[in-house]
């Protein structure tokens, strides 16, 4: 199969938020009501499907398939049902969708608690939209406070329920755990809260604290205390257990499904397929067709691009050239050496041999004997029929595993 038969991720941003989070280094701005403003919300859905006739026109992208589509930001449950249709609808003119493909739309607990919440429930899943993954964050209205989140763990339960009403049954929760002064017993009241729904997905994510973010400012000034990476740990672990007792498997470091539930839209990413990103501060990637690879041509992997960041400049743009490109890369065979090892380590699929010899045109098993054998000795990688994944235990260690295979 040749790239342009190829189906590809379609990522959707939407940078609005009723508040800009402390911790958040998305690239997300706060809109002066909670609904943002309407001519604003119709002025950047006409960019973006702009932006989706832009590239429909181009030779790379014309003629192929949508397999998936994120909404994410941002908050993009601040946006009518109507505008996350019109996109839908405009995206699946251009590149029609395959049969069942997945349509996530990112939604935010407090941006759910209005009058009309379910009828924009509704609308979204009229619109197409088939999963919803809520920014729960914590059932701890402790930890909500501190990560200074608006909703509170009750406003979570309700939209919920919300979502459960309007028809969903793809369902996916984000926590954060490790935030100051958390205990094991905190973080089990969240897993347990949340297992108490019928979830199919959980994303449970280690609070990171990143530059440029409130929380970095305060950690300088010395008035914010990380825990401890021991106690990181010992969190890490228990989400994996607890979550494997509920018949959840980790098919990624901070991703765990029930059978089949798995986002179809981030395993596209970490299986290195093509991905388009619309929208201010999307990214895109798009790989040189494997033909060019077969005939030895390893000259170029892939392209890479991301948006112009800000909303209103990203419009400008767009209205004018038909697309925001601020820059792109070059993937050349180093740098798609380190994103295999980077993206297939983080799944529980691994790293697979046949892929590598398609990519590479070596062995994994030769190039890399001596650290493979020390990793496997150590624990931290197991061996699969064909590939090669981190232990349960080496999941912790994905950085210090990259590094041992970059000095390889
Ligand atoms: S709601 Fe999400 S995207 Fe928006 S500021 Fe908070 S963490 Fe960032």
């Amino acid at each position: 199969m040749n790239r342009v038969q190829e189906p590809f991720a379609l990522y959707v941003h939407i940078p609005y938020c009723a508040k800009k989070c402390p911790y958040c280094d998305f690239n997300s701005y706060a809109t002066e009501s909670q609904a943002g403003s309407l001519e604003e919300e119709a002025r950047y859905t006409r960019a973006l499907i702009t932006e989706l006739q832009h590239f429909a026109a181009k030779e790379s992208w014309a003629g192929r398939k949508i397999s998936t589509v994120f909404f994410g930001g941002g908050t993009p449950s601040l946006f009518s049902a109507g505008a996350i249709s019109e996109i839908l609808e405009a995206a699946n003119e251009l590149f029609p969708f395959v049969e069942n493909a997945e349509v996530t739309l990112e939604a935010n607990p407090g941006s759910l608690q209005e009058e009309l919440a379910l009828e924009r429930l509704r609308g979204f899943r009229q619109g197409g939209v088939n999963r919803i993954s809520l920014g729960a964050q914590s059932f701890s209205d402790r930890k909500l406070k501190l990560l200074g989140r608006l909703h509170s763990a009750e406003d979570t339960r309700r939209a919920l329920a919300l979502v459960k009403e309007s028809g969903f049954r793809n369902m996916s929760l984000d926590l954060i755990f490790a935030v100051p002064d958390e205990t094991p017993e905190e973080w089990q009241h969240d897993l347990d809260q949340a297992l108490s729904f019928p979830l199919n997905h959980i994303s449970a994510y280690g609070l990171t604290i990143e530059p440029g973010t409130e929380f970095y400012k305060r950690e300088k000034r010395g008035g914010f205390f990380a825990l401890d990476e021991e106690v990181q740990e010992v969190l890490f672990r228990q989400a994996q257990s607890e979550l494997a007792r509920a018949g959840f498997c980790q098919y990624e470091i901070s991703n765990y499904a029930k059978a089949e539930y798995e986002c179809r839209h981030n395993l596209a990413y970490w299986r290195g397929m093509d991905y388009l990103g619309i929208g201010a501060g999307a990214h895109s990637y798009l790989g040189v067709p494997r033909a060019r690879l077969a005939e030895n041509d390893f000259s170029l992997y892939g392209q890479r691009w991301i948006n112009l960041l800000n909303p209103r400049t990203y419009c400008i743009s767009v209205e004018e050239n038909g697309n925001s490109v601020q820059r792109s890369e070059e993937i050349d065979r180093d740098k798609a050496l380190l994103e295999f090892f980077f993206l297939g380590f983080r799944t529980q699929e691994g790293i697979s041999s046949e892929r590598f010899s398609g990519l590479f045109k070596d062995s994994l098993e030769t190039r890399y004997a001596d650290t493979l054998k020390e990793l496997k000795d150590f624990e931290i990688i197991e061996k699969k029929e064909n590939s090669w994944a981190l232990s349960a235990r080496g999941r912790i260690m994905l950085d210090s595993v990259l590094e041992r295979f970059a000095c390889s």
